[in-house]
C-alpha cells in the first residue's frame, strides 16, 4: 500500500509538474500576445477612457471623475488595466500609454469646462515608470498645454508603493507638479507599505482609503478601526480623504459619519463612457441629491 502511495505522489507530482509548466507556456503566449496587440491598439488609437465620478459626501455633489484605461481587442475580448499595466511596464509600452491617457483625460474635462462652463477636475492613475521618467513633468504641460486645462483640474493618483520606490526623485517632482497647481493623491492606502512619517514630507493634498477596507467596514471590526485610524491619521495631516469602491448606503452611512470628503463607488455608478459620463451629468444634481440622502442611520 505504501508503495502504491508513493507510486499516485509520483505520477501526480509529475501531472503537476506538467501542468505547471503547461501555465508557464500559456502565461508566456498570452504575455506576448498582449503586447503584439497592445502594441497595435495603441498605433491605432483603439484604447478609450471610462470615466467614474467622484461625489461629496456632504452635499451629493459631483465633484469630479477618476479616468480608467479600456480596452477591447477583437481577438482577446476586454482586457482590464490590472492586466494590461503590468504588460506594458514590462516592454515599455507604459510611456506611450500613460502619455495618451494623460492627454485623453485632460482633452475630456477642458471640453467639459468649454461646452458647460462648470469645472470637472480629472484624476489620471501613474505607473512608478512614468514617475521616475525623466519626461514627465514635461509630459504632464504638454497635455495641460495642449488640452488649454488649467492645472488644479487635473489630479494625480499615485499609489504608495510608487512613492517609496525612490522618494527623493518623488519628492521633486511632486513638488515641482504642485508648484504648478496639480493636484496629487494617493491612492489604494493601506494596502503598500509607505512610512507614515513620509507622508509628513510628500506634498500631497489627498488620500484613497483602499476599496478592501471598505469591504469590511460594515461588519469587520478590524476593517472599520483601520478605516477610522486611516481618516484621523489623513485628517491631523490636513489631507483630503477620499473613500474608493463604496458599494452601499451602509458604506457611505459609515464614511459620513467618520466625516470623509469624497467616495467613489458603484453605489452612485461604475465606470461609463464620456458620452454616458456626460449625460448622467446632464441630469444634474438630481441624482446626486438623492444618493447623498442617508437612507440608513449612521451606526
Ligand atoms: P484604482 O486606481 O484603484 O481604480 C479603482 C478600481 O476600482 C477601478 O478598476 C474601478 O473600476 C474599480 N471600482 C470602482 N468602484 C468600485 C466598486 O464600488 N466596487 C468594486 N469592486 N470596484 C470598483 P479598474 O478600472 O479595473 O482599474 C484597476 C486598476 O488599474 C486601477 O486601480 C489602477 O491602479 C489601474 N489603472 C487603471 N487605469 C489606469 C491608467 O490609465 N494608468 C495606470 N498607470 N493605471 C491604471
Ligand atoms: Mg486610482
Ligand atoms: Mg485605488
Ligand atoms: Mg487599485
Amino acid at each position: 500500500h505504501a508503495d502504491a502511495a508513493m507510486y499516485r505522489a509520483k505520477q501526480q507530482g509529475r501531472n503537476n509538474f506538467q501542468f505547471f509548466a503547461l501555465d508557464m507556456t500559456s502565461e508566456a503566449d498570452r504575455r506576448s500576445t498582449l503586447e503584439r496587440r497592445l502594441t497595435q491598439a495603441i498605433e491605432e488609437d483603439r484604447l478609450s477612457l471610462a470615466y467614474q465620478p467622484k461625489i461629496r459626501v456632504d452635499s451629493g455633489e459631483v465633484s469630479g471623475v477618476e479616468a480608467l484605461l479600456r480596452w477591447h481587442d477583437e481577438e482577446l475580448g476586454q482586457v482590464t488595466p490590472d492586466e494590461i499595466i503590468p504588460v506594458a511596464e514590462d516592454c515599455g509600452l507604459i510611456l506611450p500609454l500613460g502619455a495618451w491617457v494623460l492627454r485623453t483625460a485632460c482633452r475630456f474635462s477642458s471640453e467639459w469646462l468649454k461646452e458647460s462652463g462648470e469645472p470637472l477636475p480629472v484624476a489620471v492613475n501613474i505607473s512608478a515608470i512614468q514617475l521616475n521618467h525623466r519626461g514627465f513633468v514635461a509630459t504632464i504641460e504638454a497635455a495641460l498645454a495642449e488640452s488649454e486645462l488649467p492645472p488644479h483640474l487635473l489630479e494625480l493618483e499615485l499609489t504608495e508603493s510608487t512613492l517609496v520606490q525612490n522618494p527623493d526623485r518623488a519628492l521633486e517632482v511632486l513638488s515641482t507638479l504642485r508648484n504648478m497647481g496639480v493636484l496629487l493623491s494617493i491612492d489604494d492606502f493601506g494596502t503598500g507599505y509607505s512610512n507614515l512619517t513620509q507622508l509628513k514630507y510628500l506634498p500631497v493634498d489627498r488620500l484613497k482609503i483602499d476599496r478592501t477596507f471598505m469591504q469590511g467596514v460594515v461588519d469587520c471590526e478590524q476593517d472599520a478601526a483601520i478605516v477610522q485610524a486611516v481618516i484621523s491619521l489623513a485628517r491631523c495631516l490636513g489631507l483630503h480623504i477620499i473613500a474608493e469602491g463604496v458599494e452601499s448606503e451602509e458604506q457611505l452611512a459609515f464614511i459620513r459619519q467618520l466625516q470623509g470628503h469624497e467616495y467613489q463607488g458603484y453605489l452612485f455608478s461604475k465606470p461609463v463612457p464620456a458620452e454616458e459620463l456626460k449625460a448622467l451629468l446632464a441630469k444634474g444634481h438630481l441624482v446626486a441629491a438623492a444618493a447623498a440622502e442617508p437612507r440608513h442611520a449612521p451606526r
